[in-house]
């Protein structure tokens, strides 16, 4: 298979004539997750564009901005065996030009919480960024995964607010074989850790069971702590019964209602999600 063209100047990028072209924003180092989305697009479009770059913007200080995995001739590879068009790889230069100033951020309780609270500026990063690459690729549509669930309600927020007019298709975590969510950062996890680390996933079908069981939210979280609390060397940062668009905690199950987790492993930091009560 022949890697695809990459293309690293807004000047360059072709116009999109009559066709569809589908936009799959990504920080690059591809994996299957990745490739579902590349998948889905190419379905679904006459044209798809993975972007790879990996957004200064929505690192905070003491992140891993630099040491975050790259390798753009094996993102070529993966994104041509899955239909891919071409690559956008602009340099941080080109996106963010010296006297750039204005970032678009998205308020209120859905970008305070969680991943909010955790990495303040992240999403402002995020929602600049997205909303960046909309205006230079200008895609009919855009494919997000629910891995990163609060992200996906933010980018569908400012979409909506600032009528980009690019329709947003979420797209369902993507698993290694034995639950784990598929993860750039997985590589990041020592041969001990890496087994452990399906303690998310773990914790999120105790939750689903309970809750099939009977059980109301608050005993449903029980039991997913439970399940964490059985790998002490991870360190949750929350664990959480939520609204699914609101992101916020519930008492009562609601269609949609969705587990999130997220935490940390010595070596990196991990976040999952999942449906655990049916819409
Ligand atoms: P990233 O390169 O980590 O910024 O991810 C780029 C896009 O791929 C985002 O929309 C992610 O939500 C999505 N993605 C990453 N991992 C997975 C996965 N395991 N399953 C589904 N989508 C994913």
């Amino acid at each position: 298979m022949r890697a695809v063209r990459i293309i690293s100047e807004p000047a360059e990028i072709p116009s999109t004539g009559q066709g569809s072209r589908g936009l799959v924003p990504t920080m690059g180092y591809l994996h299957e997750g990745h490739q579902e989305l590349i998948r889905r697009a190419a379905a679904e479009n006459d044209e798809v564009v993975v972007s790879v770059f990996v957004n200064p913007l929505q690192f905070g200080p003491g992140e891993d901005y630099q040491t975050y995995p790259r390798d753009l001739e094996r993102d070529a590879r993966m994104a041509a065996e899955a239909g891919a068009s071409w690559i956008y790889h602009p340099s941080p230069e080109t996106m963010y030009p010296a006297g750039f100033a204005t970032t678009v951020r998205v308020g209120g309780p859905l970008t305070e919480r969680w991943e909010g609270e955790r990495r303040p500026g992240h999403f402002d990063g995020v929602a600049t960024v997205v909303t960046k690459l909309f205006n230079q690729l200008r895609p009919r549509r855009a494919y997000f995964g629910e891995k990163d669930y609060q992200q996906l309600q933010v980018v569908r927020r400012f979409t909506a607010d600032l009528d980009l007019g690019v329709e947003i298709v979420p797209v369902p975590v993507v698993r290694e074989p034995d639950g784990l969510a598929r993860s750039s950062r997985n590589v990041y996890l020592t041969p001990e850790e890496r087994p452990r680390a399906t303690v998310l996933y773990r914790a999120l079908l105790a939750i689903r069971e309970a809750a099939r069981g009977g059980a109301a939210p608050a005993k449903a979280l029980a039991a997913g702590e439970a399940v964490l609390a059985t790998v002490p060397e991870f360190v949750p940062d929350y664990l959480a019964v939520v609204h699914p668009e609101t992101l916020e905690p519930i008492t009562d199950w609601v269609p949609g209602a969705r587990a999130i987790v997220a935490g940390r492993f010595p070596t990196v930091r991990l976040i999952d999600n999942m449906e655990v009560w049916d819409r």
